[in-house]
């Protein structure tokens, strides 16, 4: 296994790029650190195959380096490099049993057959498959057969890393929370390097300890869950995990304190440097309360949809929706409201980034 770091990563599919736009991605500097348990998150077309891509082999970036440890393996090919890679559609031999098809990453590489046979064994075990192993892989559902491609991937114990490229799209919504919870599971057995491509944040969420973002062919931030959720580095990443997502208000900085419609709003701390001018607050529903009688900023209600653990409610002030979470009585459509921000998780974005810093913090 081996610590993976991508350093001045930019590749472009096309033959004589111009600007930036003509790059899938743009510029990457990322480690990965040996057995961590990763995901790769961002909408689709945002370049996160490309990027696993290169790290497999399958792709040589147009420009920068891929080192395992401090081995430069940029030009050899996905056999040399020894990884594990998952596909969103099963890759298995339909003319073999579920056995053999496990077995045959091992075999290839001329492992004992009793090894093959405690491996494939622990393998089958943990993905629940053992009853299938001599079941013929053409007779298997598309289910079974992706759980069997995941473990084609897991059953190496020698691998740098695991890489898994949005696998549970064929999987059935019912088994999908079952699967994504094995996976953590058996990454926490195996302790393989992991990383986990998908567009879903419930996906990346339960599966990460670090979850890296992406968007338009960049990193916009890396974190753990709950630094994504407490403190999104753009209001991209506060827009896209959530839901409903980041309340992204525009205010008017002036002298360090932020204007939202004329009122000023208290933020969590220093508003870091930010020049006077159009910037955004950022709150999250979960921090925004409801009341008819206590202070902050007048406002009336749209919408109000109980979703059964908690209620939404859709709240206009100053011509800007803002949503609140809430767990106990809501108030009705049509009503006049006031609404009151957590000071400790107002957040202030310049030009999209988080500028804001936490009280106290006199950097
Ligand atoms: P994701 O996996 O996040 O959906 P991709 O890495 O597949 O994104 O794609 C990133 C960008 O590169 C997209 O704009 C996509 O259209 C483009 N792209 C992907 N594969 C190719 C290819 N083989 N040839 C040309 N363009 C490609
Ligand atoms: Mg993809």
């Amino acid at each position: 296994m081996a610590q993976i770091t991508l350093s001045n990563l930019r590749h472009s599919y096309r033959p004589d790029p111009a600007d930036d736009d003509d790059y899938a991605l743009k510029k990457i500097d990322l480690t990965w650190d040996d057995g961590g348990a990763y995901a790769l998150l961002g909408p689709s077309g945002c370049g996160k195959s490309t990027l696993l891509n290169i790290i497999s082999g399958l792709l040589v970036p147009s420009e920068g380096k891929i080192l395992f440890d401090d081995r430069d393996v940029t030009a050899l090919p996905p056999a040399k490099r020894n990884i594990a890679q998952v596909f969103q559609f099963p890759v298995i031999y339909d003319t073999m049993t579920v056995y053999d098809n496990l077995a045959f990453p091992l075999r290839n590489r001329g492992r004992d057959e009793d090894i093959v046979k405690r491996r494939v064994t622990a393998i089958a075990e943990m993905l629940e498959v053992t009853g299938m192993l001599s079941t013929r892989a053409s007779n298997l559902s598309p289910d079974n057969k992706q759980k069997i491609s995941m473990g084609r991937g897991l059953v190496r114990e020698d691998v740098n890393v695991v890489m898994f490229d949005e696998p549970l799209t064929v999987i059935d919504p019912h088994l999908k929370w079952k699967l994504r919870s094995k996976l953590k599971e058996l990454h926490q057995r195996v302790r393989a390097t992991m990383i986990y491509v998908t567009h879903d944040q419930t996906e990346a969420l339960t599966f990460a300890d670090q979850v890296v973002v992406m968007q338009d062919g960049e990193i916009v931030q890396i974190g753990t869950p709950v630094d994504l959720f407490e403190r999104p580095a753009h209001t991209f990443v506060g827009h896209f995990i959530g839901s409903p997502g980041m309340n992204v208000l525009p205010c008017e900085v002036k002298g360090g304190a932020a204007f939202f419609g004329g009122e000023q709003v208290a933020l969590e701390g220093p508003a870091g440097g930010a020049a006077d001018g159009k910037a955004e607050v950022g709150i999250r529903p979960e921090f925004v309360s409801v009341s008819t009688t206590g202070g902050g900023i007048a406002a009336h209600v749209r919408k109000v949809a109980d979703i059964g653990r908690h209620k939404v409610v859709e709240a206009i002030a100053h011509d800007s929706r803002i949503h609140a979470i809430l767990e106990g009585d809501a108030p009705n459509a049509g009503d006049a409201v006031m609404l009151d921000f957590k000071r400790s998780q107002t957040r202030l974005y310049k030009d999209g980034w988080l500028a804001s810093r936490p009280e106290g913090d006199v950097r």
